[in-house]
């Protein structure tokens, strides 16, 4: 009864809820339904009292509801549960709360409220998506927020501002302290000042410090904050937002290291886009070339170059850099003002994390200042300080470093060895300066003879070596041996004095006289000193025989070039016996030369020479004019014989050698069918279509040709066939001992064989014996030049030995 009064008490209020509320007893019998309960049955409060739920549901339900009753009753349980039923064809949602009630302690009925809240439900998935979405845009935006209840002193902290602390959510105690620990210590102040000042002051604040995650990282954060305050004005809550901002302080700070090291760097840098359009340089570059920025901007790096790299090297370094990404190595640039610098280059393509080219960097380094360190160091090992010619360690460097070329190539090289004759005396009376001076000048003089390839170098004092390179013949080199002894002829000019000083020179070849530089070099000084004693101002060969050769030579050379006008030349005559008519048929025409003081030359020594200073022209028509008087005389006495005249390739050669033998044969009168050129074997192979044309040319003028010293030049049947030569004169080499030696036999009876066939006569020279006459008969060769029947005589002599020929030789 007192239950139900109490209850009854509240009836009205509880029949005015929304909420359908009920009570059964520990029977489950209702004792209680509100009005709002009642309607949803259908029924009236009073139509529900006093029956069970299996007088209102259906029988499952019915026992269900009654297992939760007997829950709540015999375990003391609260049930509050959520399930979805269909009202309708709707799906709601129903909360149900089940509470014992009790009396003195002990159970004695079930209350039980439930209502729809599928409203409220669908309000709190909206909410919970706004969170999450909020939630998430803080994530994405490294954003989170915070309030501080400044009346509880309690505070809040989204998830993002866990995260950003490196916290896990809601793991921390979130109080205004609490916060202050994760603040990095140096910013503590400061962000505990902005707080407390932007409060007092009643203003939002902005403040960036930063914070130590929870695993000691540090992090950059910017806060912002607001304060509300209530109608009395007293500060109820600070609302804010943390933003993470810490990668982008990392990127801010590199690019701040970056930009510093890069107007820092003592490197030139230089920075283009993927087209090769200069975005930025540094000061260093700017140092370094003299351009500024203004300059060069959107300008290629092209404009740098100095002219001084070909396309290729340039097309090296790109096609590293595409394939490489980059490119290392020595460039020569330009600078503005048009000076060329060395520089240490590096190239390096840079490429996005998509892998697309977007820059090229170049790092320039300077190392004109390194090279010229480097050149002075080279200069002074191996250069002299004062003449800036090689020391002695380059020239034996050089040296060395030729000397396999020489031994492969089979040439020769020659060290000259030049010591100053007057150098002691004029360092002694003007003094160092002025000696300095001189020897400076003899370098320039000497420097001005040679070839760019030959190695001059000052060894020390007043002595300098020459190395002269491929050099074929010894003789080669008197031509530039004797340029620089002349030029001491004349005085060196050293401020207005006028310096005498011959040279000496000492010369050693290479391999004649050694084969090691230590070995040439002495040997070219002995030389020098030879020179010294036999009164200086001059040159010689370390080898006697060289010398020998040499003074020979140059004998020749100066005693040549007046032999004819001295008229010191003259010939003698060879005749030529046919056995087989035993008669003279042909002299031939060979010259001397009477030199006053050194009596009779032979040919063997002067006519090489005369080849090579060219006087063998004058020489060579000289011989034919006089041949040609002295044979026209004989042949006005009535002996009609050949002459034959030697002629030099180098007379073959010459352009006006045809009409000027011509003009001979007129002016003297011989009749041309009796006249025969010798012409050797050799020079005509040497160009056989050259040499055939022009033998054509004399052919048709009416000369006879002959092929001299026939065997020792490789002529091949199918040339002699073409030649017009009439005569094929077998080189004495293969007679001298054709009656002893076989093989020399069967040489010349094939000669003799093959020119037959041809056509061609055959004379064989050098023929002195009676074996060497019988041998030739034997073969068939019956014309015979030789001591066996005479030597070359005048012509005097000559006219008598054919008016008294019997056709004998001398041993016969
Ligand atoms: P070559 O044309 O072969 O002349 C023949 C040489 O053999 C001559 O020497 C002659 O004296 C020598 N001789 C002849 N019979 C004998 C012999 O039985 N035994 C030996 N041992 N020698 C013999 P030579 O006069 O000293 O002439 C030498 C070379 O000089 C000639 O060789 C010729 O190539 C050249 N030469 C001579 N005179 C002239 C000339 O006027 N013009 C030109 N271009 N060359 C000439
Ligand atoms: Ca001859
Ligand atoms: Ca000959």
């Amino acid at each position: 009864m007192h239950l139900k009064q109490e209850l009854f008490n509240g009836e009205l209020i509880l029949d005015s809820l929304e909420q359908n509320i009920f009570v059964k007893d520990v029977n489950s019998v209702y004792i209680f339904a509100n009005n709002t309960y009642a309607k949803l049955l259908g029924k009236k409060p009073s139509q529900i009292v006093g029956k069970n739920d299996l007088d209102l549901f259906p029988k499952e339900i019915a026992q269900k509801y009654r297992d939760d009753d007997t829950i709540v009753i015999q375990s003391a349980q609260v049930i509050d549960i959520e399930e979805d039923i269909i009202v309708g064809n709707k799906k709601r949602v129903i909360r149900t709360i089940k509470k014992p009630i009790y009396s003195n302690g002990e159970i004695v009925a079930v209350v039980g409220i439930f209502w729809d809240i599928t409203n409220e439900k669908l309000e709190e998935k909206k909410y919970e998506k706004l969170q999450s979405g909020l939630m998430q845009a803080q994530s994405l935006a490294n954003i989170g927020h915070w309030e501080l209840d400044l009346v509880t002193n309690s505070l809040y902290w989204s998830d993002e501002v866990y995260r950003i602390f490196g916290l896990k959510p809601q793991e921390f105690g979130a109080t205004y302290e609490a916060f202050l620990k994760h603040i990095h210590p140096d910013d503590i102040d400061l962000v505990n000042n902005s707080y407390m000042n932007s409060l007092e002051a009643r203003i939002g604040y902005h403040v960036e410090h930063r914070i130590v995650r929870e695993n000691g990282e540090i992090g950059y954060v910017e806060e912002t904050c607001e304060h509300e305050f209530d109608a009395d004005g007293n500060p109820v809550r600070s609302i804010g937002t943390v933003h993470d901002i810490t990668k982008q302080k990392v990127v801010q700070n590199e690019l701040l290291l970056a930009s510093t090291v890069f107007e820092k760097m003592n490197d030139g840098v230089l920075i283009t886009d993927s087209q090769q359009r200069i975005l930025a340089i540094n000061k260093a570059f700017n140092k370094i070339s003299g351009y500024t920025l203004e300059d060069v901007k959107g300008k290629r790096p092209a404009m740098l170059s100095s002219g001084w790299h070909d396309n290729i090297f340039y097309k090296s370094v790109w096609d590293a850099i595409i394939s490489k990404g980059q490119w290392r190595g020595e460039i020569i640039d330009r600078k503005k003002d048009g000076e060329l610098y060395t520089a240490e280059l590096s190239i390096i393509a840079l490429y996005n994390d998509d892998g697309i080219l977007t820059n090229y960097i170049s790092i320039t380094n300077d190392i004109s200042a390194k090279k010229q360190q480097e050149k002075l160091i080279h200069n002074l090992a191996y250069y002299d300080y004062l003449t800036d010619l090689p020391n002695r360690v380059l020239f034996e460097e050089r040296f060395v470093s030729r000397l396999s070329a020489a031994k492969r190539s089979g040439k020769k090289m020659a060290i000259l060895f030049i010591d100053m004759d007057n150098f002691k005396n004029i360092n002694d009376t003007l003094g160092h300066l002025v000696g300095d001076k001189f020897l400076i000048e003899v370098a320039k003089s000497i420097k001005a003879l040679l070839r760019e390839q030959d190695t001059f170098s000052r060894l020390g004092g007043d002595e300098f070596t020459i190395l002269i390179e491929d050099v074929d013949s010894i003789i080669d080199i008197v031509p530039v041996v004797k340029r620089i002894v002349n030029t001491f002829h004349t005085p060196v000019e050293i401020e207005d004095k006028k310096l005498y000083s011959g040279v000496s020179m000492g010369i050693s070849v290479f391999p004649d006289d050694g084969e090691t530089y230590e070995a040439l070099i002495k040997a070219a000084d002995t030389a020098m000193y030879h020179v010294k004693e036999s009164g200086k101002n001059g040159y010689q060969f370390f080898a006697q025989s060289m010398n020998d050769k040499i003074t020979e030579r140059v004998f020749l050379e100066n005693n040549l070039r007046n032999a004819i006008s001295k008229d010191e030349f003259f010939l003698v005559y060879q005749p030529k016996v046919n056995l087989e008519t035993r008669s003279v048929y042909g002299m031939e025409a060979l010259i001397r030369w009477n030199h006053g003081e050194s009596g009779l030359i032979r040919p063997d020594k002067f006519i090489h020479v005369s080849e090579e200073t060219g006087q063998i022209l004058e020489i060579g028509l000289w011989v034919a004019k006089q041949a040609f008087i002295d044979t026209k005389i004989l042949h006005d006495e009535g002996n009609m014989l050949t002459v034959s005249i030697n002629v030099s390739s180098k007379q073959l050669e010459d352009e006006s050698f045809v009409d000027d033998i011509c003009t001979l044969v007129q002016d003297t009168g011989i009749e041309i069918s009796y006249v025969e050129l010798e012409i050797t074997e050799s020079h005509i192979m040497n160009n056989v279509d050259k040499a055939l044309a022009i033998l054509n040319r004399l052919h048709k003028k009416g000369f006879k040709l002959s092929i001299d010293d026939f065997g020792t030049g490789y002529s091949s049947l199918s040339y002699l066939k073409k030649l017009p030569v009439q005569t094929i004169k077998i080189d004495r080499s293969f007679v001298l001992d054709i009656d002893k030696d076989e093989d020399d036999r069967v040489i010349v009876a094939t000669v003799i064989a093959m020119a037959r066939s041809l056509g061609k006569d055959v004379i064989a020279e050098g023929s002195e014996t009676k074996e060497h006459i019988d041998t030739l008969k034997l073969l068939h060769c019956h014309k015979i030049q030789g001591y066996y029947f005479s030597k070359p005589i005048k012509i005097d002599a000559f006219r008598e030995f054919i008016r008294d020929f019997k056709g004998e030789g001398k041993s016969a």
